[in-house]
């Protein structure tokens, strides 16, 4: 299996210490200078960047949080007092998608730009692209950290980039049909949809388009199990998937053809920690091991991060893979602010997911769960809408919450809706919806 950059992809994560150190300081060094934002942040903190020795000494800097970076840029417009390169040295800028509320922008530089592309050649070459293929981007292009990016390191591999976009389900089939696609690259949501749309709209099978591979990426869903093996099923063909943080890089880990896990690919490029979300305490990089990824730029120049909370919860495998890929792979298990706490129990809207999708056909798969409020802990039982796919079945809501009782231990009360009507998106979905009292 092909590496893109075996000297960091194929070396052993602390043979990267004295080179990762050197960077980390420049890097530190140059946020100083030109992040208003990191240098009020540390004076408050009493840090200086100066004593900085090791990638242990990370440690004791403060996290970032989206808040924060949010909040900066509400108040001093344009990219914000972190941001470190001006406009002149900035060449694109990307907005991030999903959230509520305005945009966060993020500027990218002429060399931010190449280590993105690096970035995402090591990720697309993991998920087994090469200069064969024709490459079907159905995600949003404008935008979207996803989309140029992408198109910059598939040309850069040599495949074939076909700018679909969203929205686009007919032009894709048809784009399809004409060239040959090989490798469909868009969100869990979207890959579902096409499948359904094309049986209900076109009457045909996602098979009979003949894909080698789909690549999901952009939200959570490629790792939870029972969600990749039905669009392999439906699509009849493997599924990998990539992941990263549009603050922090693109993507930057992936699948390979072993599975167990995405693969952290650059190692040289950003420094992670996993951290206990509560205590915050820095958890050492050992199988089984849960928590928050946590990532600090190592080459970034428009808006570097240092210590920046991903919210994204994380499990740890660090078995050999026989990819030769030395890193460790991660599973990504659903977002920090996600997680609900049932009667005590914790609950991920995904272990959730991986328990309606049994259901198939009987449901469509798609589903919210519904909660009062913000907070993590939410009152019994767990109110799930679950999108039936034919008549109404009076015994399937009842089998649905005895099987998640019986294997999340959690009292749901399911409601079931009719097919569609439950929004889809191209982009970015969470399965929680909140409501607010007025
Ligand atoms: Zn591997």
């Amino acid at each position: 299996m092909t590496m893109w950059a075996p000297h960091a992809e194929g070396t052993p994560w602390s043979h990267l210490d004295e080179q990762n150190t050197a960077a980390l300081i420049r890097q530190l060094s140059y946020v100083n200078e030109n992040s208003a934002f990191y240098r009020v942040k540390w004076q408050k903190a009493g840090i200086d960047v100066k004593l900085v020795r090791t990638l242990g000494d990370l440690r004791e800097f403060p996290f970032t949080e989206k808040d924060e970076l949010r909040f900066d840029q509400v108040t001093n417009g344009g990219l914000g007092s972190y941001a470190c390169a001006s406009l002149t040295e900035t060449i694109r800028i990307h907005s991030s998608s999903g959230t509520t509320g305005r945009p966060s922008f993020i500027g990218v530089t002429r060399e931010d730009a190449a280590i993105w592309t690096e970035s995402l050649t090591r990720v697309f070459t993991c998920m087994g692209v090469t200069e064969d293929d024709v490459f079907l981007h159905a995600t949003g292009l404008s935008f979207f950290v996803g989309g140029l990016p992408v198109k910059d390191a598939i040309e850069g591999i040599g495949a074939a980039f076909v700018p679909i976009g969203t929205g686009a389900s007919d032009r894709l089939v048809q784009a399809n049909d004409a060239l040959g696609g090989t490798v469909l690259f868009c969100t869990p949501s979207y890959a579902r949809y096409l499948a359904d749309y094309m049986q209900q709209r076109l009457g045909r099978d996602a098979r009979s388009l003949g894909l080698r591979r789909v690549l999901l990426g952009a939200e959570p869903g490629g790792g939870v199990r029972a969600i990749r093996e039905g669009i392999e099923a439906a699509f009849g063909c493997h599924v990998r998937e990539a992941y990263g943080n549009s603050d922090l890089l693109p993507a930057f880990a992936a699948t390979c053809d072993a599975q167990g896990g995405n693969h952290l690919l650059t190692p040289d490029l950003l420094y992670l920690e996993v951290i206990d979300p509560d205590s915050g305490e820095v958890l050492p990089w050992e199988t089984g091991v849960q928590g928050e990824l946590v990532g600090t730029s190592l080459r970034r120049w428009s808006a570097p991060l240092v210590r920046f909370r991903t919210r994204d919860h994380v499990v740890v495998n660090t078995q050999p893979c026989e990819c030769g890929r030395s890193g460790p792979r991660i599973l990504c298990v659903g977002r920090t602010d996600d997680m609900l706490i049932v009667s005590g129990v914790n609950i991920w809207p995904s272990a959730i997911a991986d328990v309606v999708e049994t259901f198939v056909p009987r449901v469509t798969g798609a589903l919210r769960v519904i909660v009062n409020g913000y907070g993590p802990a939410v009152p019994p039982p767990l109110h799930i809408r679950v999108e039936r796919a034919g008549d109404i079945d009076e015994q399937l809501g009842d089998e649905i919450a005895l099987a998640i009782r019986e294997r999340l231990q959690v009292k749901a009360a399911i409601e079931l809706v009719p097919m569609n009507s439950i929004p889809r998106s191209e982009m970015k979905t969470s399965l929680i919806d909140r409501i607010f009292p007025s």
